[in-house]
């Protein structure tokens, strides 16, 4: 598949690069190091996103350059789509995305439902910016600072810091090569990690009373309604982490984040110790992702959906 994707950036010129909504640092940083590269090689390149990215990721080269309107489709050749389990996770332009002649589809969830022809898909990879390291490798190309700056922010992130259970020998050494090549992680861990904005400190004031420990001690939970955000003067984005919380208490296995969205629908994060299977859960409502991270979305009454997803949780614990 190195090989087809090869041939396909050998064969072409004018390339367009994107990823699902709501942006993470795998998604940002798969994007910008393929950029990167495909500029390196004198190609024409552009990204699209249907979300703006979020502060933390602003300080990635290149990162001012992506566009948030589709640009005219005629002169793309080859659309890249990475970090998509589905073509519809790219947002509201992903059919038309579709129409571009040739679509390359690079991810790593153990979801992913192929729905294009040519794919590099790994869920043994920690992240698609792990994918992206080794289709660079693959084509002998140079690793610059700003690749690799880019490749080090995607899989520091998807490992939650190198903490998650994809945090494989693979991923250790690409960081390790990455930093041979001029990424800082010092650099990178103090921009993604230690500049938030004071009001999403604020944000968690307001959320933290919604702590709720069910299964005996096993699930946590937290909640941030279209109130707490407004209360707080916050942004949806201002929650991004808020998951971990629940999971970071002794004895939670799964911990759960509800965010209830504009109109009044909820996404809902998934994440899990060990072996527990959240792709599953989230399945379950039309959602994916991984073993030990994903989400959905779900509609309905809160004490409803949160019956359902203990209901999941009971099913995907007996099936492991
Ligand atoms: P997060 O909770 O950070 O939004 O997502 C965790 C993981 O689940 C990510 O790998 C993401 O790709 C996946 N995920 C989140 N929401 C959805 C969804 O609505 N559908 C699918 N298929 N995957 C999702
Ligand atoms: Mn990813």
């Amino acid at each position: 598949m190195f090989r087809r994707i090869s041939d396909m950036i050998g064969r072409h010129r004018v390339f367009l690069i994107t990823s699902h909504e709501r942006l993470d640092g795998d998604a940002l940083g798969s994007e910008l190091a393929l950029f990167h590269m495909l500029r390196g090689l004198g190609k024409e390149v552009a990204i699209y996103n249907q979300d703006r990215t979020p502060e933390n990721y602003l300080f990635l080269p290149g990162s001012d350059g992506i566009v948030r309107e589709l640009p005219p489709l005629e002169p793309f050749e080859v659309a890249f789509i990475l970090d998509c389990s589905e073509l519809d996770r790219i947002g509201k332009e992903s059919a038309r995305v579709g129409l571009i002649p040739n679509l390359v589809n690079i991810d790593h969830h153990v979801s992913n439902g192929g729905f294009c022809d040519v794919r590099l898909i790994d869920p043994q990879a920690s992240s698609t910016g792990e994918l992206i390291f080794q289709l660079v490798r693959y084509m002998g190309l140079t690793m610059t600072g700003e690749m690799a700056n880019c490749l080090y922010t995607a899989i520091l992130t998807d490992t939650g810091g190198f903490r998650y259970g994809n945090t494989r020998r693979g991923a250790l050494l690409a960081a390790a090569d990455l930093v041979a090549g001029g990424a800082h992680p010092q650099w990178i861990s103090e921009n993604v990690y230690e500049a938030d904005p004071p009001v999403r400190i604020g944000l968690l004031a307001a959320v933290l009373p919604t702590l709720t420990i069910d299964e005996g001690g096993r699930v946590g939970s937290l909640t941030v309604t279209q109130k707490a955000l407004a209360d707080a003067g916050a942004l949806p984005e201002h929650a991004e982490g808020f998951v971990d919380l629940p999971r970071s208490i002794r004895g939670v296995e799964v911990s759960i984040l509800y965010a209830e969205m504009s109109d009044g629908s909820f996404k809902l994060s998934l994440r899990s110790k060990r072996n527990f299977n959240v792709e599953r859960v989230a399945r379950a409502f039309g959602g994916g992702g991984h073993i030990n991270a994903a989400g959905c979305r779900a509609d309905g009454e809160l004490s409803e959906i949160r019956r359902r997803v203990i209901e999941a949780i009971r099913a995907s614990a007996s099936e492991s």
